[in-house]
């Protein structure tokens, strides 16, 4: 991977930012350069989602790699935004919370922390409304 496209990634998962057919209307996350939908007529545009959105499964995950110990148990859920695109992302929220169709709101969160160098990441996750 080429280092702007790597930039261009982290600006995507930090914003929620992927793309909308301008043809038909469909949003996609991640970015797509090409609508399934539409092929050759597709019109994609950079398109910012509100990070408003439903849950549609959940994990509850209680035992993960050395990146993440520090947060077990955590809940990796997938979730429909309003827009129509999935993403899967963490769900900060008590387990016994968790609701299958529950309404969830994007933050921005600390993702892990990288132990030898002291860099700590951040992204995108969940909350309840
Ligand atoms: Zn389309």
């Amino acid at each position: 991977m080429t280092v702007p496209r790597f930039w261009r990634k982290i600006t995507n998962r930090y914003n929620l930012i992927g793309t909308r057919c301008d043809n038909c209307g469909s949003c996609y996350f991640p970015p797509r350069i090409m609508c399934p939908s539409c092929r050759r007529d597709s019109k994609m545009e950079e398109y910012r989602f509100s990070g408003n959105g439903t849950l549609v499964t959940y994990t509850v995950v209680h035992s993960s790699t050395s990146d993440f110990s520090s947060q077990v148990p955590y809940a990796l859920g997938i979730v429909r935004l309003d827009e129509g695109a999935n993403v899967s992302a963490q769900i900060v929220c008590d387990s016994e919370d968790l609701n299958i169709g529950m309404r969830l709101k994007s933050t921005f969160r600390k993702i892990g922390e990288d132990g030898d160098k002291g860099i700590i990441y951040y992204g995108t996750k969940f909350i309840p409304v």
